[in-house]
């Protein structure tokens, strides 16, 4: 379907790269689970019809329901949210590039990062997206690109995104952000001037914890630029989970308004209890990045538009009591399973100190406000009251 502008984006989730009529007729675009197709001469290595080179009908249809998702003129399917980042990374810069990051990053774009940039020629800075006027300094005259993340993990921060890409326009830079936390429901960040745009499709897109997944946003130039990187990585999607992507994806929108909704009741509700120190939730006016990320996300302060509707589905807090009051917490909850990852359906709770960021020495977690007693929580879908009243019961009996 054409026209995607003029709708909102839970029509647009059903109904975006939809084929109409579809392959014999069919509502529901088929798996084509073939991994190859008959070749014309002459056609582009890149463009046969093979399942490493990210070119089958499937994986087509599915790239034109996250690129019109994601307001973006292309995109492109991962083996995983890892698989996405290394292959943007690795399309953008050469040996003897160097990189401005994020200094709060997903552990595993960490990892990546401090483990193997040196390895690939590249350099980085990691710099504080909340500080414009550190980046000017930190730049060099080989600095190709800047990386950053729309919602970071697990204090829920939000940089200066508009600057970010002003900077980037200015200085002839590739800007790329990990849009994974915000999702588009809540930011389009290539409407917003960013050149690339990452998912982890494990956590929102998909939305049902049952499959891993990437993707890539962004002009059809630089897409094709990633695809033909992923192309010699070896990392495209499998058939059979691109299919459940591109049918969690019909969803997206209704489950993101629900999360939205149930992290903000929630994190209010957690605000104003007394055995609660501190809530990190950027929809709450207490939280130090409020203003930017209204603007940014609810587009009062921006756009305007209407399709961008909240401030995400993760929030942390630290219990009064500490760490033991933190674990009890994670225990006394009934609705919420313990376990890391975000993004489902059902809610779920962890600390960082012991799963997302447990890589990490207790000094370097400290610095970046990880603390020990630190609880984040992923807003699932359930009832707005089940959910609130399950914390606050937990909450009475600690
Ligand atoms: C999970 C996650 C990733 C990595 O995604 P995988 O699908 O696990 O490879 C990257 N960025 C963010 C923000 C994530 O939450």
């Amino acid at each position: 379907m054409s026209h995607h502008d003029e709708f909102q984006i839970e029509t647009t989730a059903v109904h975006a790269g939809e084929r109409r009529p579809g392959p014999e007729g069919s509502v529901v675009f088929p798996i084509y689970q073939g991994t190859v197709y008959s070749v014309d001469e002459g056609t582009d290595y890149h463009d046969i019809k093979y399942l490493r080179l990210n070119s089958t009908p499937s994986q087509v249809y599915l790239h034109d329901k996250l690129a019109i998702l994601e307001g973006s003129e292309a995109a492109l399917a991962t083996a995983s949210g890892m698989a996405a980042i290394t292959a943007a990374l690795h399309s953008v810069l050469r040996a003897g590039d160097h990189l401005l990051i994020g200094d709060t990053l997903y552990g595993g774009t960490h990892d990546f990062i401090t483990h193997h940039a040196a390895d690939n020629g590249w350099s980085y800075t990691f710099v504080d997206p909340h500080r414009p006027d550190t980046w000017e300094p930190a730049k060099q005259p080989n600095t190709k690109a800047f990386y950053v993340e729309s919602i970071t993990n697990p204090l829920m921060r939000v940089g200066r995104l508009g600057e970010v890409a002003d900077f980037t326009t200015e200085h002839g830079l590739v800007s790329i952000i990990d849009n994974t936390f915000a999702t588009p429901v809540n930011f389009q960040p290539i409407k917003a001037g960013f050149d690339l745009s990452i998912h982890s499709a494990t956590k929102y897109l998909n939305g049902h914890s049952d499959l891993v997944a990437g993707a890539v946003m962004g002009s059809a130039d630089r897409v094709n630029a990633v695809r033909k990187t992923l192309n010699h990585y070896g990392g495209s999607l499998d058939a059979h989970a691109g299919f459940l992507l591109a049918r969690g994806l019909k969803t997206l929108a209704l489950r993101v308004k629900a999360q939205n909704a149930n992290a903000l009741a929630l994190a209010s509700a957690l605000e104003a209890h007394p055995k609660v120190d501190v809530v990190n939730y950027p929809g709450l006016e207490s939280h130090p990045d409020h203003e930017i990320a209204r603007a940014l996300f609810t587009g009062s302060g921006g756009t305007g538009d209407v399709r961008h509707s909240g401030f995400g589905g993760m929030l942390s807090i630290r219990p009064a009591g500490g760490l033991e009051a933190a674990k009890s917490l994670c225990e006394l909850v009934q609705l919420p399973y313990s376990a890391p990852s975000l993004g489902g359906v059902e809610s779920l709770i962890t600390r960082p100190a012991v799963t997302s960021h447990g890589g990490m020495t207790a000094e370097a977690r400290a610095a970046v406000g990880v603390t020990d007693d630190l609880v984040r929580i992923s807003c699932g879908i359930e009832a707005v009251d089940d959910l609130v009243i399950d914390f606050m019961r937990a909450l009475d009996k600690l």
